[in-house]
């Protein structure tokens, strides 16, 4: 077994899970063709706490922990397992996370494993984002992670590059000039493996636009921190809607 590929995906609408679209198409044959992985360690923008916490438990509950969306998506189900021998390699891996079984798989990981694994049939364990985190310290704690990609374990991020409800323009089919301009900004930075610059940008003004809260943007930190001068990154996705939404994502791969 290689090295598995990392998935950064930027989610969007919980409806992208129920709908058939552009991004939910490409979520379904992004990792067509790649070994199936052992487990998958979620980092969702949607399980944002004080602490950071792993799920150790052998059948996660499935939660719909979103609002006022159609009947349709509350009936989704994604039933699958968890994998304590992943959970405790975590623990193992980071001594500053600590078990918590207090939440399940939330929308961010299921809307979008729903369309890659259809079949439910690949252990899921969540980690949370420790709010209280820089983005500094939320990438070393994601370079301890590192030898998961080598024991069979699929790294996915997912959250939005851009995601600030607040300015959203719910019929736009586009982003505004400055958010753009921040997708694009991010996008050159990843692709000319400057780290260290997007670690920075929470202290930049347009991190107040693009991320008024930061944890649709922290899943990414995880992957950038576990991409390696053999891996190769590709953009899918790329663009956004709604004024203030990107659903630019990332697959890193071996080369
Ligand atoms: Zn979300």
């Amino acid at each position: 077994m290689g090295k598995m590929p990392m998935l950064f995906v930027g989610h969007g609408t919980p409806m992208n899970a129920i709908e058939d679209n552009q991004y939910s198409n490409t979520w379904k044959r992004v990792l067509k063709g790649y070994e199936k992985p052992k487990a998958i360690l979620s980092i969702s923008a949607h399980w944002y706490t004080k602490g950071s916490y792993i799920q150790k438990v052998e059948e996660p509950k499935q939660i719909y922990d979103m609002y006022g969306f159609p009947k349709e998506l509350y009936e989704l189900k994604y039933p699958v397992s968890g994998l304590e021998e992943l959970s405790d390699r975590v623990l193992e891996l980071a001594e500053e996370v600590s078990v918590n079984n207090n939440w399940g798989i939330d929308h961010g990981s299921w809307s979008v494993l729903c369309h890659i694994y259809p079949e439910a049939d690949i252990p899921v364990v969540q980690l949370s984002i420790d709010g209280d985190l820089s983005l500094k310290e939320h990438f070393e704690l994601g370079k301890k992670l590192a030898s998961l990609r080598e024991e069979g374990i699929l790294i996915l991020g997912s959250g939005n590059i851009l995601h600030n409800l607040r300015d959203v323009e719910w019929d736009r089919k586009d982003m505004t000039e400055k958010g753009k301009t921040f997708d694009d900004t991010i996008h050159d930075l990843i692709q000319g493996r400057d780290f260290s610059s997007i670690l920075e940008i929470e202290n930049n003004e347009i991190f107040k636009y693009a991320a008024p809260t930061p944890e649709h943007f922290i899943p990414l930190v995880y992957i950038l921190a576990n991409i390696e001068e053999d891996d190769e990154i590709e953009v899918f996705n790329r663009g956004g809607e709604m004024g203030s939404l990107s659903m630019t994502s990332y697959l890193i791969k071996e080369l």
